[in-house]
Parts: structure tokens; sequence; C-alpha cells
């Protein structure tokens, strides 16, 4: 550890996709020097740089070349430069303009993760731990004091908190939608993150799934079911939405959206943040009409629809297997005030609640820019600045968001942060 007092400007906790983003964004944008400068303790328990990414086998939802985009407009000193020339990368550019398998894309982020941490492990103000983080403290004198698994207590001004995210509490029990809940059925209810890492198959019954969401999570679990399934029921509360390049190519599949609400005026795309890409929008659109049928038999209800309750109750009785894909909150360490007292984080629907800056909110709604949440389960909600279509309220998040848009958003706020006694770190 080079800090001999143990002392940093930010301790980021959790070195995945999210954690990275604004180390990533700082070489980007040649800020690289002056983020380091700072002070930074990355803790992280397990490999850096790919996260959850690293063990679900399934294919990304974003085309390969994105992830790569990191790289782009790097000069040749650039200590993230070499990535260019690794296997791990050549693989993956093989790949981009597809949807890559995660299991290509791991390998990558594994390799940008390992320059990382041999950036902090050579500066003299910056420290690698591997551990996990078990508490964050806020201070009296406006810093954070973050005590990792070992004990050890890293004191810093701010606490970067990408920890990734874990299941709503409370998500086999949930109420769907008012008068349909998966209560009575808990015992056969699964989170789709487990079903998806355990490559779950249906087990041999009737052969009758329920799936509730309509996110990628949710198709990525029909695409599992698909094979072993009689009939796949999909209960989803909104609209499903399409990602289209543009208003053209939407048309031209028979999409209908709104030309004002759901193209991003950013960059055109239809529904930018909230539309199902890849083998989720190959398997939506099937599903709705626009294609040939798909390979899965999947049966859409819409919750909430005329007559829709009856038919949704129906399904989630005869289901041999239910499963939940409402999201994730943040996976917080155990937080607490200055005086010892416990820091319960807000959650809302969509997660854990965050402000456009990722400033974490408490349950009285008191915001606190000494603890940074965004990532799985805390994404920051699209703002005027990321962009992204009127009509997509929920959280935005994606490899690419972290090194770019939430990247840089965060890093600003960390390299110009105001103190709560008006104190400029700038
Ligand atoms: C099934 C699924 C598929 C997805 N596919 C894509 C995709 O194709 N493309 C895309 O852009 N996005 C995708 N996402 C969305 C998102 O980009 C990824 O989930 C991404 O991994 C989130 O990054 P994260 O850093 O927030 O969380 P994670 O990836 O979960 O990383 C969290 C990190 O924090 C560490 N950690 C956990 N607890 C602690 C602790 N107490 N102390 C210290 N460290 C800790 C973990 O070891 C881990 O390294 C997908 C999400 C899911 C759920």
């Amino acid at each position: 550890m080079p800090s001999a007092d143990n002392s940093f400007g930010f301790v980021f906790c959790g070195g995945g996709p999210a954690g990275l983003g604004p180390i990533v964004t700082a070489a980007r944008s040649g800020r690289l020097g002056e983020l380091l400068d700072r002070g930074i303790a990355l803790v992280e328990p397990g490999p850096v740089g790919p996260g959850g990414l690293a063990h679900y086998r399934i294919g990304a939802n974003s085309l390969g070349g994105p992830f790569l985009e990191c790289l782009d407009g790097l000069g040749d000193d650039s200590p993230f430069a070499a990535l260019r020339d690794l296997p791990e990368t050549a693989l993956l550019r093989g790949h981009a303009d597809e949807h890559p398998p995660l299991s290509v894309v791991a390998p990558f982020l594994t390799r940008l993760g390992a320059v990382v941490r041999e950036l902090l492990e050579a500066h003299p103000r910056c420290a690698y731990v591997a551990d996990r983080v078990d508490a964050i403290a806020l201070t009296d004198d406006d810093g954070v004091v973050v005590t990792t698994g070992d004990g050890r207590e890293l004191r810093a001004r701010r606490a970067v908190i990408a920890t990734g995210g874990r299941p709503l509490a409370g998500f086999a029990r949930a109420e769907i939608v008012p008068g349909l809940s998966l209560a009575p059925h808990q015992d056969r209810v699964f989170h789709s993150e487990s079903f998806i890492d355990a490559r779950r198959r249906l087990p041999a019954a009737n052969g009758r799934a329920v799936v509730v969401g309509g996110s990628h999570s949710a198709w990525s679990v029909v695409d599992l079911l698909a094979s072993d399934a009689a009939e796949v029921t999909l209960i989803h509360r909104s609209e499903l939405r399409l990602f289209y390049s543009g208003a053209d190519e939407a048309r031209a599949d028979g999409y209908a959206f709104d030309p004002v609400l759901d193209v991003c005026p950013a960059n055109g795309r239809v529904n930018r943040y909230g539309g199902l890409r890849g083998r989720a929008h190959e398997l939506a659109a099937a599903a709705l009409g626009l294609r040939g049928p798909g390979p899965a038999p999947v049966r859409l209800v819409r919750a909430g629809a005329p007559g829709a309750l009856d038919v949704a109750r129906q399904a989630l009785a005869d289901a041999d297997v239910i499963v939940m894909a409402n999201g994730f909150e943040a996976n917080l360490p155990e937080l607490s005030h200055p005086d010892g007292a416990v820091l319960i984080a807000a959650t809302g629907p969509t997660g854990t609640e965050v402000t456009d800056q990722g400033h974490l909110v408490d349950v009285h709604g008191v915001r606190h820019p000494r603890l940074i949440a965004y990532g799985l389960g805390a994404g920051l909600a699209p703002s005027a600045e990321v962009g992204g279509e009127p009509s997509y309220t929920r959280r935005a998040d994606g490899v690419w968001l972290y090194q770019h848009d939430i990247g840089e958003i965060v890093l600003d706020d960390l390299l110009h942060h105001v103190t709560t006694t008006g104190e400029i770190h700038a």
C-alpha cells in the first residue's frame, strides 16, 4: 500500500465495467494523470475489469464494436494503447458488427482491467486492494472511511460505489400490477440473474414457463427456455420497445414508434436506451408479429390491458417455473453516518436512487455527494447530458455508457466537486 496513512482522494469500491468507466474516460479525454494524482484506491475482490459479464454465457446486447471504442483516439503513449494489438482485442474486433458472446467480451475487459490495475500499482498515490468493501462510513471531516474485509480502513474524500447489483428485495413476492401478485407462487419464482447464470433448464412437467418483464434479461431467459418449453408466457407491464439505428430502418420493419418521444435527439436512434437489441430484438420482433415465428412459442400478456389479469393469473398458476426479470438494486456495502447511525439508501421500482450525478439518496431524501453510486442496480437515469429518447425514464446502463457519457459525468463530478463546506476540489 503506497499511501503511508491509507489516505486517498477516492476509493473506488468494485472494479467491474462501471467502476473502471471514469478511469477509462479519463484516459480518453487526457485527464488520466489528473485523476490518478488525486489518489485512487481500487478495492475489488475478483478480477479487475469484466465484473458480472465474465460469467453470463449469453450473447451481448451490444455490438462488438462499441466495446472497443474506448481505445479510439488514444495516443500511442497511452497506457491503454497496447491493448489494440492483443489477441483478446483481435477476437472481439472480429465481432465488431455483430453481437458477440459475452465470453468473447469478458477477456477483453479483463485485459483492460489489468492495465488499470498496473497503473494504480505504479502510481505513488494510488493502490489496488484485492479485497471486498464491507462498510463505508461518512466522517465528520467531510470524507469517508472505507473498511475492507480484512479490517483495513481507507480514508478518502469520496467513495465511488460500483459494486454491481442484486435482485430487488422481495422479488419473489412482488405485485406485478395491482391484483396480480407472485406471492402465492413464490416457491417457483427465480430471479433472471440466477436463472441466466446457472443456464437453468425447465423442469420436465407440463413445459410451461412464465417470464415477468420485457428487458434484455427477460428475453435472454426466454431464449434459454426456448428449447424445452411447450409455451412461454411473457408478462410485461410496459410496451415492448425495439431498438433501430434510425427511423427509416424502424419503418421498413413495420415497427410503430413515436417520431418525437422514441427518437434520441442526439443521434436519431429509435429507442436508444429502452430498445431491445441483438437476440432479444429478434425474439421480441417475432413475438410481436413483425417477423416469421421465432424459435420460442411466446405468448405476450401486457399486464394492465383489458382481460389480461385473468390470463396472467392462469399462466402463473399453470407454470412450472416463473422467472422474474424486474431488475436490480445496488449491491451496497453497509453505510453509516458520522455518528455511527446506519444510512439506508432509498430504493425505487427501478433500483437504488441516485441523483443525475450519481449521488446516493437516502430514505429521508437526503443526497450524499460523498457517496457516488452507479452501475448495475443504480444506473443514472438519462438526462439532457446523456441524451436518449424522451420516452425513456428508467436507468441507463451498459459498458459503453460507463466508458463514455456516464463515465464523463462521474469523472467531471470527481474532478470538480464542491464539498459540503463549500471547498472546491478542482
Ligand atoms: C444478464 C446481463 C447481461 C448484460 N449484457 C450486457 C451487454 O451485453 N452489454 C452491456 O453493455 N451491458 C450489459 N449488461 C449491463 C451491464 O453493463 C453489466 O451488468 C455490467 O456488468 C455492470 O457493471 P457493474 O460494474 O455495475 O457491475 P458488475 O459487473 O456486477 O461488477 C461489480 C464489481 O464489483 C465487485 N464487487 C461486488 N461487491 C463488492 C464489494 N463489497 N467490495 C468490492 N467490490 C465488490 C464485483 O466483484 C465486480 O467485479 C448486462 C447485464 C446483465 C444482468
